[in-house]
């Protein structure tokens, strides 16, 4: 009998650097690619917002369409499955006796539930699961895992000096696919019209190939040696990486990346620019193994620590937020940029995090949630990591981080072109407009 294999593609969708792909391809007769769309993601979450903005659903789909276009190159192509993944892997284990489920590594506490749940529910399968979203594997990681450090200064001692593994080559050719006919799976097209997604403003293009184009682009031209001078900088395509939203879907692996920035060093030489690059892609590992070691608790109130903080919840001044009209036109025109691009910069993300912690007094899980909803580069571990980190509930030692908006303002923004340009003085309003006890607030 033709042994079939799931390939299960979740936060890794492309060819290159693709572990299960590849073990899928040595010991499988027949194949079966999909990826699971949970319609409760376009549904209101416990915080009334979605996982999805309308700029997410379009980087996920030129994603998807761009993984399939290249599967079909190799004799694959993926399947599209709108429906819960439980409900979805165990019709399609069990229809097309499938013997062995391959997948990579996710490290949200809902991805791991969903690997163990399913491992509960359907035991003739082999379950194979492989680490490649993280610069180092578990095994790697034994020791610092068994006593994961509170601290990413600690961490980073700890694994700075590990090797890292040499991407792997894509696939040449791929078993051959089964024909899937299921309720609620459609091929890649199909379920691109169906989403109907606006094109939005955002620079960014889904997709294995846009990321490898940005790889080769970042690193051929000598902004890696300029990276620590520029990287705080508001606005400007070349001061930051720009990767993120392709590590975070998968289109780029995390050690294709690696591999890079060493072959521009032996090339045009190290420098602390060159080395901070590498530092950042630690914080990120950090967070991963962080999310992995604490779990739930990454989405707690209180975080990693014994004590809530003491907030009170305003929806005017939580709505006044999202859109981009409080009283600091700085964070206005930050999230003016959010909710346009789908992305800001890692000093933006600062300002208005801390804004919505400090100045409004409000719960920072919303706003980590807001987060979820709008950015392209969407990763629950680092996301949840850094929210907590600046509301003081997470692996930070110093506690919560208040940023001054006006000594930001004059740090980064000292011409105001930035709030200029993102219209961050048009929307500014008082931060409540009725008192504590619901009376109209009269401003003067
Ligand atoms: C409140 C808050 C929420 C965030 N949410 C996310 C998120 O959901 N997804 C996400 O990818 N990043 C998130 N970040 C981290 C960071 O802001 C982005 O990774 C970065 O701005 C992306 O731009 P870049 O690729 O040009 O980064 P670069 O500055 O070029 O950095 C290179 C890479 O290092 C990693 N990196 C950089 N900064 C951080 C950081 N603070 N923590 C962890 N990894 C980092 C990213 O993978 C990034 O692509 C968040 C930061 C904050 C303060």
């Amino acid at each position: 009998m033709a042994k079939v294999g799931i390939v299960w593609f979740d936060k890794d969708l492309r060819l290159h650097d693709n572990p299960s792909l590849l073990k899928a391809a040595a010991n499988c007769d027949q194949l079966i690619c999909v990826y699971c769309f949970d319609p409760s993601w376009l549904l209101p979450n416990q915080y009334g917002l979605k996982s999805f903005s309308a700029n997410r659903l379009r980087f996920l789909n030129q994603s998807l369409l761009e993984l399939d276009s290249n599967l079909q190159k190799i004799g694959q192509k993926l399947i599209i499955c709108y429906e819960s993944p439980i409900k979805i892997l165990v019709d399609l284990i069990n229809r097309y006796q499938v013997c062995a489920l391959y997948r990579n590594r996710s490290f949200g506490y809902y991805e791991n539930w969903l690997w163990n749940e399913l491992q509960k529910r359907v035991t003739q399968v082999r379950f194979e699961l492989s680490d490649v979203h993280t610069l180092f594997s578990q095994l790697q990681l034994d020791s610092v895992l068994n006593n994961f450090p509170k601290h990413f200064n600690e961490f980073r001692h700890q694994v700075e000096h590990l090797p890292v593994a040499t991407p792997l080559a894509s696939p040449s050719n791929l078993p051959p696919l089964v024909s899937v006919e299921l309720e609620n799976c459609f091929d890649t097209k199909t379920f691109s019209k169906q989403q109907n997604h606006q094109a939005g403003l955002t620079p960014f293009n889904g997709g294995e190939d846009q990321a490898l184009v940005q790889l080769q682009a970042y690193f051929a031209a000598s902004l890696p040696s300029d990276y620590k001078n520029v990287r705080d900088q508001l606005d400007g395509w070349n001061n930051s990486t720009k990767f993120s939203p392709w590590l975070s879907s998968g289109c780029l692996s995390v050690r294709q990346l690696y591999a890079a920035l060493k072959a521009y060093e032996a090339e045009k030489g190290a420098n602390e620019s060159t080395y901070w690059i590498y530092f950042e892609l630690l914080w990120r590992e950090f967070f991963q193994w962080n999310a992995y070691t604490h779990r739930a608790k990454i989405f707690h109130f209180k975080g990693l620590k014994s004590h809530p903080p003491l907030t009170c919840f305003y929806p005017e001044r939580f709505q006044k937020w999202c859109h981009g009209n409080t009283p600091y036109p700085l964070v206005n025109a930050c999230m003016n940029q959010l909710n346009s691009l789908g992305f800001i910069s890692n000093r933006g993300r600062q300002i208005v995090a801390s804004c919505l912690v400090n100045e409004l007094g409000l719960d920072w899980r919303f706003g980590a949630a807001y987060f979820e909803q709008q950015l392209i580069d969407y990763d629950v571990a680092v996301n949840w990591g850094n929210w907590q980190y600046l509301a003081g509930v997470g692996a930070d030692p110093r506690g919560q981080r208040h940023f001054n908006l006006d000594k930001q303002a004059e740090l980064f923004d000292k011409d105001g072109r930035f709030v200029k340009s993102w219209h961050g003085h048009t929307t500014v309003h008082a931060l409540d407009s009725v008192d504590a006890a619901d009376w109209p607030v009269e401003h003067k």
